[in-house]
């Protein structure tokens, strides 16, 4: 293939994936999304294996082959609600990569004509190895608080702050001293010490409830990294694409920032500015028990009801029953809708994509924003597997953990039904006074056996 024409597939690629982000901004597009992204990504992988520049083709294709049966069988296997692991584990990949191209153009670098090339490689070399260094340990660490191996709770080091400006700081000096002495290993090695711890710290420092944004910036800065190995490899389409993902990755962790009223600053900086709260999961008074019988009468006695769907009915797979129920409600006349919270689940959108599999209608699943005022004029709110994000102690508590962080307002509701296993706290490990207001009952058990029951009774 001509490098012309290499050129010429880059573009149309980076075409490809600006359609695939614009397609993915909405629902009813997203299939279409997947797949110019797909398109996008098989022309760049086919433009780049075969451009003139490429070399040791079959290393190549028994990388490719070893990697993709990898991705396949991990894609397959994992479950909806692991999602957001798979996701931080494949961002640790970027920068790690993103460190081994960076060591290899070091070692390894291309002819460059003039003296100001020599320090602009140097310099994209150490800022790249930065980069993916804190994106590698940043994001193994996201991924281990995800999982559950490693505490949700914030790691408090003492002057915590101050550790991570001497980390920049040092890193900054090291980078003077690097080309001073016209590239030290040494300086390069350091750097990429310093820079896996402050990424370590830096996830570490930031308490579960926050952790929707650190996905989301750990994308961006996968992104980022990306880029850093796009100006190393003098490759165009990798820095068009990882300026994209950094990009669209920062767009998106200030959106979820603004959703959930935190400071997009204080959790990039590692929780900069929070007071050390500590939460209380005790529990707050007498809590009231239903049955599936009831909950059956109570909807079909009404004439508005609000599911607000979180990570629980996710786990039971209750969306198909969810949607029986649903069909159901609607065939007597009654009104159903679903509110939507914009961290509900463990990912953006999780919610959304377990009911579009359901086949729930579009026009029913409402953001929160759009549904939060007709709470007081509804007669049942469902709760299925939600707890965080419809607990009320975010808008009445200013000790709590997740403080200021909009909600659902379910208990307005006439009547309010918890469908949840036991009384245990929801992710961010804080008490829920929700369960224990006058108009509340639980129901408990797995969501999906409960919803289920009331389908059958409906
Ligand atoms: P939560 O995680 O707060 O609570 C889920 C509830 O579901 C639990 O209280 C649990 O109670 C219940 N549950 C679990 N399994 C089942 C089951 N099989 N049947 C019935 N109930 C079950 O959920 P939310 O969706 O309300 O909130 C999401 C939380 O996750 C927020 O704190 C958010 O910040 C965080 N987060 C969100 C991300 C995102 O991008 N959306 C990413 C990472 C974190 P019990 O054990 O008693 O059954």
């Amino acid at each position: 293939m001509s490098a012309g024409l290499v050129q010429a597939a880059y573009i149309v690629a980076a075409l490809f994936f600006i359609m695939s982000l614009a397609g993915l901004s909405k629902q009813t597009s997203a299939k279409a999304g997947n797949y110019y992204g797909i398109t996008g990504m098989t022309i760049a992988l086919i433009a780049t294996i075969f451009s003139p520049s490429a070399e040791g083709l079959a290393w190549v294709i028994v990388a490719m082959v070893i990697g993709g049966a990898i991705g396949i069988h991990l894609a397959k296997k994992v479950e909806m609600t692991q999602m957001p692991e798979l996701v931080a584990i494949l961002h640790s990949f970027v920068g790690l990569a993103a460190v081994i191209v960076g060591f290899s153009s070091y070692l390894d670098p291309a002819e460059t004509a003039t003296h100001a090339e020599h320090v602009i490689h140097l310099v994209e070399v150490f800022v790249g190895i930065f980069i993916g260094a804190v994106t590698f340990t940043g994001s193994v660490v996201a991924f281990g608080k995800l999982r559950g191996s490693i505490k949700s709770s914030p790691l408090n080091l003492p002057h915590k702050h101050k550790l991570n400006l001497a980390a920049i700081v040092v890193s900054l000096l090291l980078l003077n001293y690097f080309l001073n002495v016209n590239g030290s290993m040494f300086a390069l090695i350091v750097m990429t010490l310093i820079a896996f711890a402050f990424g370590y710290h830096l996830v570490a420092s930031i308490g579960g409830a926050d952790m929707p944004v650190v996905v989301s910036m750990l994308n961006s800065y996968s992104g980022w990294a990306a880029a850093a190995a796009g100006f190393m490899l003098a490759n165009d389409l990798l820095i068009v694409t990882g300026a994209l993902v950094g990009s669209s990755g920062a767009i998106l962790s200030y959106i979820m920032c603004k959703a959930m009223n935190r400071s997009f600053i204080s959790v990039i900086a590692g929780g900069f500015g929070q007071e050390i709260i500590i939460s209380d999961d005790a529990e707050q008074g007498e809590h009231r028990e239903t049955t599936v019988e009831e909950v059956a009468n109570m909807l079909k006695d009404s004439k508005s009801v609000i599911i607000t769907p979180g990570y629980g009915m996710a786990v039971a797979q209750a969306q198909y029953p969810v949607y029986e129920i649903t069909e159901k409600l609607r065939a007597k006349g009654i009104e159903v809708r679903f509110g939507i919270h914009p961290v509900a689940g463990r990912l953006p959108g999780h919610m959304n994509v377990l009911l579009a599999e359901a086949k729930v209608p579009y026009d029913i699943v409402l953001e929160m924003d759009e549904i939060n005022d007709d709470f007081s004029e509804t007669d049942t709110v469902l709760v299925i597997g939600a707890n965080d994000t419809v607990n009320p102690a975010a808008l009445e508590d200013p000790n709590s953990p997740i403080a200021g962080m909009p909600v659902l307002e379910v208990w307005n509701a006439q009547n309010v039904i918890v469908f949840k296993r036991s009384m245990n706290t929801g992710y961010a490990g804080v008490q829920n006074p929700l369960f224990f207001k006058e108009n509340t009952q639980m129901l408990f058990g797995d969501a999906k056996e409960s919803v289920d029951a009331i389908s059958k009774a409906l």
